[in-house]
């Protein structure tokens, strides 16, 4: 211990506030040891050591500044000062850059795990508490899919080695599939296909659920889920709709959407907790995650605005599941929303930044690498920045956008004008005021779009707060108002 001590201290400078520490890691009865160290309430583990211990190797390119860690026939990117890293081809969020160093790389343990487990082919724990890496052999309970075409409609069958349970949930294109209790090798499953209904299958492993997400290449009409048994399997039948029940007709070719009108009635509103399953958003002191106080105050804002009755809400997910940002703007427009509202927590490294801001679409881009090297210019512009928020820099950065502006962004500015009003009044906390940035969102939201940094959860108070249900009622409360008043006036406006 003393020993690695001294050698973070030979090899870090002194502007490198961190402290030095190592974490056990733990393969069958093999242990050897990672080197971590902490920076605020962070750990982050020494990716050179993460390498040998899960048998890869790594390489940094200096010129790009990045580094890669190969495991096996998978590839993971890592690029200095940026969240985001590239896992063969799939963008994921780290929720905090990986620390660079005189050419070695740190990343964050709590939210590394999920993406290296991908890579190795069984289960790998982290317990910060234990100071403890651990990867266990894949004992599998959920052993293969299934999917057969019926007279009027399509099975999915997941086979499973014990009866469990298990829960449907249809956030379009994607059915996810939670098994309770399930475990399963993501690699068994990520990629599949099975035409013509499933275009891709993704794998996730939970705590104390796995989900199987299938991509559906066009709507179906109702699903229902049952429970089989000899041998048990989760059963999910999708009814085809008529017309797009044949398997000969292609996908209709992308619509050019005619919209750019402004709905005369606000009535869709689609309400987006950011974040969800494998993408932590920001984390407070108190460990608390992002994700979960995005999807509290949603439901409460679903809630409250059904209660009204004059409106018709569309959650992108309900409940703790990893939604690609791409779908989410893709969701709403399917559904031919009149509003896009999306919740998150902010975040800044300066513990005492507080309040909150609501941003509204701008301008954007249209492919996925250039949403990446705008999220990583906005990681560097940060480290240089400390002021700016690089939640909200993340979360905004990386709703893709396409060349044009947003037709809404008239609207869309006097929307976001109108909640973060009833937000200063209601909630006691600093008013940041309305802002705009360049939000990429894959699918331009062809309807007024804001985004609510609703108190920063890197803030003491603020997270204390935000925890509480009488806040996040405030919060959902004054977004609420906020809606209510827009709608009177685009009502007001239109004969
Ligand atoms: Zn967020």
């Amino acid at each position: 211990m003393k020993k690695i001590g001294l050698f973070l201290l030979l090899a870090l400078p002194a502007g490198f506030a961190a402290r030095a520490d190592e974490v056990e890691f733990q393969k069958g009865e093999e242990r050897t040891s990672i080197q971590s160290v902490r920076q605020g309430e962070i750990g982050y583990l020494l990716l050179n050591d993460l390498a040998s211990a899960l048998g890869g190797q790594t390489s940094f390119d200096p010129e790009s500044q990045r580094a890669t860690l190969t495991i096996g026939s998978h590839t993971l990117e890592i690029t200095v000062f940026s969240p985001f890293v590239v896992l063969d081809k799939v963008t994921h969020n780290l929720s905090f850059p990986p620390i660079f160093n005189q050419g070695t790389f740190w990343l964050p343990a709590v939210t590394s795990a999920p993406v290296l487990e991908k890579m190795c082919g069984g289960r790998l724990f982290y317990s910060e508490n234990d100071k403890v890496l651990r990867l266990e052999e894949a004992s599998s309970n959920i052993l293969d899919v299934y999917v057969s075409r019926k007279q009027n409609g399509t099975l999915l069958e997941i086979v499973t080695a014990e009866g469990m349970q298990a829960e449907t949930y249809l956030s379009s294109p994607w059915l996810n599939v939670t098994i309770f209790g399930g475990r399963l090798v993501p690699s068994d499953f990520d990629g599949r296909k099975f035409p013509p209904l499933v275009a891709e299958v993704r794998a996730y492993q939970f705590d104390n659920s796995a989900q199987l997400a299938f991509r559906l290449s066009r709507p179906i009409g109702n699903y229902r889920q049952t429970l089989a048994t000899d041998p048990f399997r989760v059963q999910v039948a999708l009814e085809d709709t008529s017309q797009a029940a044949d398997p000969f007709i292609p996908p209709p070719p992308p619509q050019k959407p005619k919209k750019p009108a402004l709905a005369a009635v606000i009535k869709k509103i689609v309400v987006d907790a950011g974040h969800g399953g494998e993408d932590f958003g920001a984390i407070g002191k108190k460990k608390t995650r992002e994700k979960d106080i995005c999807l509290d105050i949603a439901l409460k804002l679903k809630r409250i605005l059904e209660e009204d009755g004059r409106f018709e809400v569309i959650m992108t997910r309900q409940i703790d599941t990893f939604i690609p940002l791409a779908d989410r703007t893709k969701i709403a427009n399917d559904a031919g929303a009149d509003l896009f509202v999306s919740i998150h927590a902010n975040a800044n490294r300066k513990r005492h930044i507080a309040g909150v801001t609501t941003y509204f679409l701008d301008v954007a881009r249209n492919d996925e690498s250039r949403a990446l090297a705008v999220a990583e210019n906005a990681s560097i512009r940060f480290e240089q920045e400390e002021e700016e928020d690089f939640e909200a820099m993340d979360d905004l950065s990386f709703i893709l956008l396409d060349m044009v502006q947003n037709e809404h962004q008239k609207e869309s500015e006097e929307l976001s004008k109108l909640i973060q009003r009833e937000l200063a009044d209601s909630l006691r906390i600093p008013d940041r005021g309305v802002d705009q940035a360049g939000f990429f969102v894959l699918n331009r939201a062809y309807m007024p779009a804001v985004l609510v940094e609703t108190a920063f959860i890197s803030n003491p108070n603020e997270e204390k707060l935000l925890r509480k249900k009488e806040f996040q009622e405030k919060i959902a409360r004054g977004v609420y108002l906020g809606i209510l008043a827009f709608k009177g006036k685009v009502e007001r406006q239109t004969p």
